[in-house]
């Protein structure tokens, strides 16, 4: 009889002070490790943010040892079913910031934040004519699937995001602003930081879209795509009631949900590609890319050169542009 091992993904963090955060990190390491886990976590003065993978036994012990540390007593951990580890290696790592906003005046979420709501509350909220929904997350991760109608902040990393709230004010005055993010962590200071900006309105999602997805009443529902994660998994469902492809093909703009790293190692974008153009294109999102020494695509399929001019004329016949 099969008696395959279950494993868990756990995802948490916790903003609450750590002392000495180099020697927590350590001391952390040693144990995940002792215990088999694999993930990254990040520790920091003002708190932790994880994801790690292990086996059921595993994960359960290890959410059993964080609760009984009075800092970590009320953790909340999303505990996702998973049929192997998420992650190669175990790192856990000090940081002066848990999610790096890089503001002037750091926001203590437990000062001031948005107003929490649940799932349930959120997805009424949202319904509401007069209310604003703001991604809070990075643009590869709004492509691939995002809340239908959510505003895509024209930014590249988080960093970014006050900058564009400032110069985007008339879109949110006067509107219920609503954030959210995977996990709910960025939300906690980027709203946060909105009510320190003074927007009256504004609530984020608790527990993240992780939390949204497994909710029994809405079941993710008003999702569209995927939901980018940060592991071996790339990508998970969130919407359990209709599944609405968002995710375009970065060649050719049909609905795609597979990404794939740029085959040059200097850039390892990554990119939205069906099977059939990772082939055409050699997995380079740029001509430099694929003609590229290092090229893994052309390392891993063994082609010759005779074979990579070959497709490199089949990419200018059918899409007329050279070099693009
Ligand atoms: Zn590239």
């Amino acid at each position: 009889m099969e008696n395959k091992e279950k494993y868990q993904v756990l995802l948490y963090y916790n903003y609450v002070p750590i002392e000495d955060p180099e020697t927590y990190a350590a001391e952390h390491l040693k144990y995940c490790k002792e215990l088999g886990l694999k993930g990254r976590i990040l520790v920091a003065e003002e708190g932790i943010n994880g994801t790690v993978s292990g086996t059921v036994e595993q994960t359960n012990k290890y959410m059993d040892d964080m609760h009984a540390d009075p800092r970590f007593a009320d953790m909340v951990f999303k505990v996702d079913e998973a049929d192997g580890h998420a992650f190669k290696k175990m790192h856990v790592r000090p940081r002066p910031e848990l999610v790096t906003l890089r503001l002037e005046d750091d926001i203590d979420p437990n000062e001031t934040t948005g107003q929490y709501l649940s799932p349930q509350e959120f997805y009424e909220a949202m319904r509401d004519e007069n209310t604003v929904v703001l991604d809070a997350r990075n643009d590869y991760e709004y492509d691939l699937g995002h809340f239908r109608g959510a505003i895509r902040p024209d930014i590249e990393t988080f960093r970014e995001l006050p900058e564009w709230v400032e110069e985007n004010k008339d879109k949110l005055e006067g509107k219920k602003v609503l954030t959210y993010c995977t996990g709910g962590i960025r939300c906690e200071k980027f709203s946060g930081w909105l009510v320190k900006e003074g927007f009256e309105d504004v609530g984020q999602l608790h527990g993240g879209i992780v939390t949204y997805g497994k909710d029994p009443e809405v079941q993710g529902e008003l999702w569209d795509g995927q939901l980018y994660v940060f592991d071996e998994r790339i990508s998970v469902p969130v919407n359990r009631k209709e599944h609405v492809v968002v995710g375009k093909d970065f060649f050719d703009g049909k609905p795609c949900e597979r990404y794939v790293n740029c085959a040059n190692p200097e850039c390892n974008r990554q990119f939205l590609c069906s099977e059939e153009n990772e082939h055409k294109y050699m997995r380079g999102c740029t001509h430099e890319c694929r003609v590229s020494p290092r090229n893994m695509y052309v390392e891993e399929h063994n082609l010759s050169e005779e074979e990579i001019q070959a497709r490199l004329e089949r990419i200018e016949r059918e899409d007329g542009v050279a070099h693009q």
